[in-house]
Parts: C-alpha cells; structure tokens; sequence
C-alpha cells in the first residue's frame, strides 16, 4: 500500500532507548524517522521519571542538610515552601532537557511523527496522530513505510485492580505532580520508586507508612547496605509493613482507608490522606501491534531479543524497558546504541558485564555487579573488602560518615566482579566500579590507583588497599 513517509529507520518511542536509537542511527547515515505519542521527546525518563524526581530529590536532601547543620552552630528554622514554585522549578528541568532533545534531532534530522503507532506489517507502522499533552487523537492518520525498525514503547505503571479512581490515590507520574502534602501517606511497595517519592513528600511534611509483599525494603542490593539507610531514616516512617498484602482501599469523604493482611500487619483498616501505588511496571510489547509485524511478544509483554538486540524479525530490533529488567535509562541506552549500529550494517552486540542500580535516597545506596547475596545463591567464593566512612576524613568533614564502600572479588583471582556504597552521593561514585569490573581490574589495580584526597571515592581505593593488606594512612 501506499505510505506517506518512508525512511530506512523507524524508531518506536522517543525514551531514552528511542531518541539514543534515532541519533546513532541518523549519524550513521540513515533516515531516521521517531514516533511518540506524548508532545516532548524523552519518554518516561525525562518527563515523569529519573529527572523530576531527582530535581525534587534535590530539594529534599538540601532541606534535610540544612536541618544537620543545626548541631554545628549553624540555624536556618523551619523551611517555608512554596509548593507551586518547586512545581515549576520541576517543570523548568524537565524542559530545559526535553527542549535540547529536540533540538538534537532537529540537528540531525531525525523527523518526528507525534501519534500513537501501531505495526500493520513487517514494513509498514500506523501512527494516529496525537495533539495537546498527546492524549487527544486529531483522527488524523499516518503511515510509515520503513526498512527497519526499532522498538522502544517502554514500560507503564502495572495498576492494582482492586484500586478505585481518586485524586488521593496517585502513580508515581501522580507522585511527581507534587498536587498538596498530606498529613499521612502509604507508599504500596516499597522498592526504589516508592521509596524516593517517599523521601520527598516526607520531608516537605508528610508521615509515611509503607507496605511491601517482600521481607525487606529496597530489594537488590545486600542487606548490609540497605540497614545503614534504614537507620538513617527510621524518623521518616510510623509503620514499616513487611511480608504484608494490601487486600482493599476505600475511598471515603475524610481519607483513604486500607486494609492490610499480614502477621504483623495492623487489624483495622488505615486512614490515609494519599496512598502512592508504586507497585512495579509492565512492559508495553502488547500495546503496539507486534504481532502484525511477526513479532514475538511474551505472556507478560516482554519482546525478546539477542545480542544484537535483534527481534524474531532480523530487521526488527527492540529495546530498554520492553525488552526486560532493569528497566533502567541506562540500559536503554546502550541498548539502543546497539540496535542502531548494527541496523547500520555495523556488528555491535550489547555484552556488558554489569548494570549498575541506584537509590537516589538520602542517603544513597549504589550497588553493580556480584553481591554477598547472589555469590551464596550461586555458590561463588568471594572476598570482600569493606571500607567504612567513619574513616574517611572527607565523610566526617560533611556530618555524613554513616556510610560505607564495599568491594567484591573472586576469591582465587582477586579480580573485582561487584560492590556496593552507601553514603551521601553514592550513585555518583558507583561508575568506577563498574568501569574496574569491565576492565577486569584486581585489588592491586585499584589499590595502586592514587585517587584524590579527601574525597569520598577515595573510599574505593582505600577498601581495595585494606583488601591489599596495605594499612590506609589518609584518614
Ligand atoms: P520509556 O522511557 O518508557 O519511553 C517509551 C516511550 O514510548 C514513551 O514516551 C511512550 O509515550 C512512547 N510510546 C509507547 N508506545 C507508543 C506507541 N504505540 N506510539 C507512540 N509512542 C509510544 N531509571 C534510571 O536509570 N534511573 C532513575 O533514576 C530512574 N528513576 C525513575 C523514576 C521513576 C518515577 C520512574 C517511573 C522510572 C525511573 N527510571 C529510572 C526508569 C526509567 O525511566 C526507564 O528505565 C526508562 O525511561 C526506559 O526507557 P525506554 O526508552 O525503554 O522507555
């Protein structure tokens, strides 16, 4: 049939994974054509995901530093906030990123289609064209005709069924619309989502509750890591439900009422001014029309792929969210990078070694690659070497020396193969690691890096030196 745009590469979704596709594919010669409903390019990432929440994040933690510095003589008083300017403030990083976006691709002349796409063939994409925020349709339609394509429709909020429609029972896209601070909030699951949303509403006022099916908050990282941050913010919560369902929620006039089940999970149904349900996320692979193209799609809405990130249809790529955990930005890039590459006719295959995690919670607990968990699981001998920051002058500088950097090696090489670091500014420290584990790095080599002094990444040199048997002599 006909078609009203044509190009060699359709890119499916303008998150991270799809305008990281789009621009590597355009530099490489290729006509690059991105489809996405919603108006601005960066997909969840941008506009209702990473970034919102670490401009809050941000906010929250200065008010938090500002409260310590009381203990050395230093006194600012209560904070006042204006809730509609950090709302804009919120606004205007958004913008800031996802305006650059377009102009990235206005440079590179990758051209935008805005509208919902659904695959009528191998070849061929229906967009309905979107206007507004991108949930109007115009009823206008559009179809592409393309020689390859890359799939990056990313993931959504899984919703409860039993959960009723109410203002005071918000997402995590909810979450970041910072609407009012209630007096009482339940975050339902507390991993990293509900967990940092949570550290923003309760600092700007808010007591939190919060429930999780699992035995321990923040899965993934070892649970040494994750007791110091819990420790650090054990004022935040009245209730911390675990091994607990959240059975019913009933909207009534004076608040959210919520049933728990559980053995230590409270009888009577909880009042709540807001519940945030931040229960995971669902792959979109069955929203798009996968299978029209022959697409293989999973039970759950997964689309495999290989290491080329190559679908069932070799000119069929897919990426980020859609293609499995961790539904990670990071990921998604590098993903992409490889789909557009190897649709370029280059031979790219994703093979890292190691996906960092971070929870950019305060503090924060950053964690890649093998952990004393998984190693006992499997059965893998490790040695670790722990550095604690009640050592690191640096640490003790800032008021914030409850931390710790821990390194992980195979027992008979003594290569690094994982680590894990709480602590102020954690994520930002996590790199090293991961670039030591890909260089295939042992103790001596990180040891016998000099790393700047007093820094908290020294922290890493310094537990691989403990590790080495060198004594550490910089406090
Ligand atoms: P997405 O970002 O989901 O983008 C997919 C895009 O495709 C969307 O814009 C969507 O509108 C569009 N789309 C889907 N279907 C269609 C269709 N049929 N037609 C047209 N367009 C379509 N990750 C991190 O690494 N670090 C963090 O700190 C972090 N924080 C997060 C905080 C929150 C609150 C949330 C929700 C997520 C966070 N994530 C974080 C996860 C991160 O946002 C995702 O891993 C990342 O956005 C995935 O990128 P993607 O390209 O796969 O898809």
């Amino acid at each position: 049939g006909g078609a009203d745009i044509e190009c060699d590469v359709l890119v499916l979704g303008a998150g991270p994974g799809g305008y990281s596709a789009a621009f590597r594919s355009a530099d490489l010669g290729l006509k690059t054509v991105i489809v996405e409903r919603y108006a601005t390019l960066g997909g969840v990432c941008l506009n209702v995901g990473c970034i919102p929440s670490k401009a809050l994040l941000h906010n929250a933690a200065v008010i938090d530093e500002v409260a310590h510095l009381e203990a050395n003589g230093i006194k600012f008083g209560k904070p006042e906030i204006d809730i509609d300017q950090l709302r804009g403030y919120k606004e205007k990083v958004i913008g800031k990123l996802t305006g650059g976006l377009a102009g990235m691709a206005k440079a590179r002349k990758v051209e935008t289609v805005r509208g919902v796409g659904t695959f009528l063939d191998p070849n061929h994409l229906e967009v309905q064209l979107t206007s507004g925020d991108g949930k109007d349709l115009t009823g206008e339609k559009k179809v592409v005709r393309f020689g390859q394509a890359i799939i990056a429709a990313g993931s959504r909020v899984v919703k409860l069924p039993f959960i009723p429609e109410d203002p005071r029972i918000v997402d995590s896209t909810g979450a970041l619309e910072l609407k009012f601070v209630p007096k009482k909030m339940l975050v339902i699951g507390g991993g990293i989502i509900g967990l940092e949303m949570g550290t923003v509403y309760s600092t700007l006022g808010a007591r939190l509750d919060v429930v999780e099916m699992m035995d321990g908050l923040m899965q993934g990282p070892d649970r040494d890591l994750v007791k110091v941050w819990q420790k650090m913010n054990e004022h935040r919560f009245d209730n911390i439900m675990l091994n607990t369902k959240t059975t019913a929620v009933e909207a009534k006039e004076d608040g959210i009422y919520v049933t728990f089940e559980g053995e230590k999970a409270p009888r009577e149904p909880q009042r709540y001014d807001l519940v945030l349900v931040a229960a995971g996320r669902a792959p979109n692979g069955k929203l798009i029309g996968a299978e029209n193209a022959g697409v293989v799609v999973t039970d759950r809405g997964f689309i495999p792929v290989d290491k080329q990130m190559r679908t069932n249809v070799p000119h069929i790529f897919a990426i980020g969210d859609l293609v499995g955990q961790p539904m990670l930005a990071h990921k998604a890039v590098h993903e992409a990078h490889v789909a557009a590459e190897n649709a370029a006719d280059h031979k790219a295959y994703f093979d890292a070694r190691v996906i960092p995690g971070v929870a950019y919670t305060d503090p924060e607990v950053a964690w890649v690659g093998m952990t004393e968990e998984q190693a006992k699981k499997d059965g893998v001998k490790i040695e670790k070497s722990v550095f604690p920051w009640a050592a690191s002058g640096r640490a003790i500088a800032n008021g914030r020396d409850e931390g710790f950097t821990k390194l992980i090696f195979d027992a008979e090489t003594h290569q690094i193969i994982g680590g894990g670091i709480v602590g102020t500014h954690a994520g930002d420290m996590i790199g090293e690691i991961c670039l030591a584990i890909e260089m295939g790095c042992d103790a001596h080599d990180i040891g016998k890096t000099i790393h700047p002094h007093p820094t908290l990444g020294e922290s890493i040199g310094m537990a691989a030196e403990v590790f080495n048997g060198s004594c550490t002599d910089l406090p």
